[in-house]
């Protein structure tokens, strides 16, 4: 029996597993087992492919244990770097290399991993701080040797023998890096070495002690007994190898693996604690408690501590050093979709610190990061950074500096970005004056055009607070600018051209062209912030439910379009059997709760529920897309506590229908909710009413305010769906419907 007063193990729900059966053309993006802490700097992970899919639950063969930093496949790793311990023949490339490994053999937890590597006999375990980790090696009675390689670019080691200690840096990068820019690293052996080289491919300098060039590895070599345990400390750094060793001796210091493991288990139990689900399955609480260890890794660090302990950081911006946090690795349009709002709720002190430092990104590089990984990149469109600050503005969150904060929001809704397009949007000139992003001039421009309204609307309310008036006019005009790519001839938002023309001909299941990562199907539904205005160009909630309707019962069809052939979100449409409801991507992952702002919340609820049942899981195939920083895995976070955060930018969430009989949640301002699904099961999955602390609650929607000051919200559940249309006015917000009102209350139930 278990100790009922022994704290809970939250770490032992965990299946970071979850989602690995991933590769290119059938993609979970970055759903790999990391070992790490909460946002840590870096992260590792087993590796058997050194690209970018890096670990694959199938792959019978480990590499090696890789330092990462990859936020996703598709922006790739930087200062990654792969460790491996080896007995007897010497086989130094990843692939020579490799062991063959049982999954049983192989534990993976959110602070620690072993795994057993059957070629050499061998046990690896490894437990990770934020910027270091403590390795254990078991080896049997021979040589034992331990390899250490970076990836491609420039890098430089140097070994010291009799210190057991290996230092340099690595250069490996994927852009987004001033010139200056270097991984640091400092691993130390518990015992001096008895052989050591450096090597480079297949050129291997034995006894030698410094090189540097492109991608330098090392091997250490020290003679071990029969189960000889070897411990050997690993720090990085940003700014400097004086830096990594500050780091190694502030986390990890005298403590040995086992210390570094419980401390691990300490900090993610103190985390993924805050929620206690009551009467789910065993299945599910694994599923929300890996999406929660996922809600948890991204965006990382950037900062560390300088001598006296404050943050400082190297700035990839602009090379310098500087006081003060930063974080870097996140895609904005994926993640200011619910991973900030979720943050913002359950993490508010990690959420305020978070943005503290993107601000502190802005400032120092100008423009706000599109894809900052580490610093500008370019991929996918529109900046949506804005909606991520204005998000946290109109929530209440100040600890930062406002005005540099909106200066930077607002050069991009005004200026122009650099030719690569790393900052800024494309074709916003176009976009002040014409009203659209003409197709016929840039790609994407449907995508565009509603992306840059929504980001505008949040600008506007982040101006309307400040007092910015002008601003306030100018933005929100632009706010409704959706409406002129909106062709009611054919129902969809479509390409237009600079003449006013519309782009011919039509396709509905055309993808890309003026869409970015799908077609019309899943990316007319990009206007968050005028539900109301969008139900209006359908004609009216009844008929916009019914395209709705029509979505979920087509066939999965795609035309691969401007792609040229089928990318992996086409084929993990066709797979998931929801019609042309695209679950593995971004663009569709609000349209479900537009049900309920057309006033069919009980198809909402349906939907939703099959989402969460029937695409989420805690195995290797669980999981319906990229997990793209979190946004997968907080969709359903959210989704199962019954809510949802329609539009980043207004401090409210939509209701839906909650997963489990209960959920609790200790706030971290001390107050408890309480989420209650009365009569929850399998068959009930409509609300039939809502009561808010026993009164009976109508509104649609719930404050951000009115649920962080706690007490309980209770859907009682039924098998039949309550058809109760909702009315249009319980809409949180709307730009067609303020108009005479001015900004709607936030205020709490009526
Ligand atoms: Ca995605």
């Amino acid at each position: 029996m278990p100790d009922p007063a022994a704290p809970v193990d939250y770490t032992a729900w965990v299946r970071p597993l979850q989602g690995t059966a991933s590769q290119f053309n059938f993609s979970h993006g970055n759903c790999l087992p990391l070992v790490s802490r909460p946002f840590g700097m870096v992260a590792f992970t087993p590796q058997t492919d050194e690209g970018r899919w890096i670990f694959h639950s199938a792959n019978r063969k480990l590499q090696g244990v890789r330092a990462t930093h990859q936020p996703s496949p598709w922006i790739a790793d930087y200062g990654h770097f792969t460790l491996m311990p080896q007995v007897g023949e010497r086989f130094l490339g990843a692939s020579a290399r490799a062991s063959v490994y049982r999954d049983e053999e192989m534990c993976v937890k959110p602070h620690y991993m072993q795994v057993f590597l059957r070629r050499y006999m061998t046990m690896m375990e490894m437990a990770a701080t934020e910027r270091c980790a403590r390795f254990r090696f078991t080896f049997p009675k021979e040589t034992g040797r331990i390899i250490l390689e970076p990836f491609q670019g420039d890098s430089s080691l140097t070994i010291e023998p009799e210190n057991g200690i290996v230092t340099g840096y690595t250069r490996a990068n994927s852009g987004g890096v001033p010139d200056n820019y270097a991984t640091y690293i400092v691993a130390v052996l518990d015992r001096p070495m008895t052989g050591h080289g450096l090597f480079q491919g297949k050129e291997v300098h034995e006894g030698e002690t410094q090189r540097s060039g492109d991608r330098v590895g090392a091997y250490v070599e020290f003679p071990t007994e029969e189960n000889s345990v070897v411990e050997m400390k690993v720090a990085t750094s940003f700014i400097s190898v004086e830096q990594a060793w500050r780091n190694l001796e502030r986390e990890i210091g005298d403590n040995d693996y086992e210390a570094v493991k419980r401390e691990g288990e300490r900090v993610w139990n103190g985390m993924l604690g805050r929620f206690e689900i009551e009467g789910a399955s065993e299945e599910q609480l694994a599923t929300f408690t890996t999406c929660l260890y996922r809600a948890l890794l991204f965006p990382h660090r950037w900062h560390e501590p300088d001598a006296d302990g404050n943050p400082h950081h190297f700035s990839p911006y602009d090379g310098q050093l500087h006081p003060g946090v930063l974080y870097a690795d996140n895609g904005f349009w994926d993640t200011h979709r619910t991973v900030y709002p979720f943050l913002s709720l359950f993490y508010p002190e990690e959420y305020q610190e978070i943005i503290r430092g993107w601000v502190q990104a802005c400032k120092e590089g100008g423009w706000t990061p599109r894809w900052p990984s580490p610093g500008y990149r370019s991929c996918m469109i529109s900046t949506h950074l804005d909606a991520v600050i204005a998000d946290a503005f109109v929530k209440g969150f100040r600890d930062f500096d406002v005005e540099a904060a909106y200066q930077a929001l607002r050069r991009d809704a005004f200026e122009t970005g650099d030719a690569e397009e790393n900052t800024g949007r494309k074709g916003i000139v176009e976009f002040d004056e014409m009203g659209y992003v003409p197709a016929d001039k840039y790609h994407h421009s449907v995508s565009c055009t509603l992306d840059y309204a929504y980001n505008d609307y949040c600008i506007a309310e982040m101006a309307k607070a400040l007092g910015h008036e002008e601003d306030v006019r100018h933005l929100r005009e632009r706010a409704t600018y959706y409406r002129n790519v909106y062709d009611p001839s054919v129902g969809f938002m479509r390409g237009r051209n600079a003449d006013g023309s519309w782009r011919e001909p039509f396709d509905e299941f055309e993808w890309g062209g003026p869409y970015v990562e799908g077609s019309a199907w899943q990316c007319s539904w990009a206007v968050p912030h005028d539900p109301a205005g969008l139900i209006a160009l359908a004609g009216g909630p009844e008929a916009f439910a019914a395209v709705l309707d029509r979505m979920l019962a087509l066939p999965p069809e795609f035309h691969v379009g401007s792609y040229g052939s089928e990318i992996h979100e086409m084929a993990e449409m066709a797979h998931a059997k929801f019609g042309q409801y695209a679950h593995s991507n971004q663009p569709v992952h609000h349209v479900l709760y537009l049900y309920s702002c057309a006033g069919q919340p009980w198809k909402a609820q349906y939907w939703v529920r099959r989402v969460l049942d029937e695409l989420y899981g805690s195995g290797p195939d669980g999981f319906p897309g990229d997990e793209d920083n979190g946004e997968m895995s907080c969709w359903y976070l959210l989704s199962a506590l019954g809510i949802f955060p329609l539009c980043p930018g207004h401090p409210t969430y939509v209701l839906g229908n909650p997963l489990f009989p209960k959920a609790t949640v200790r706030l971290s301002n001390g107050q408890t909710l309480t989420v209650i699904g009365e009569g929850n099961s399998r068959e009930n999955v409509y609300v039939q009413r809502v009561t808010r602390d026993g009164e009976p609650y109508r509104r649609t929607w719930i404050a951000h305010e009115d649920l962080m000051r706690g007490g309980e919200l209770t859907f009682v559940m039924g098998a039949q769906p309550n058809e109760t249309p909702s009315r249009p006015e319980d809409l949180p917000f709307s730009l067609s419907t303020e108009a005479d009102g001015g900004a709607p209350d936030h205020g709490s139930a009526e």
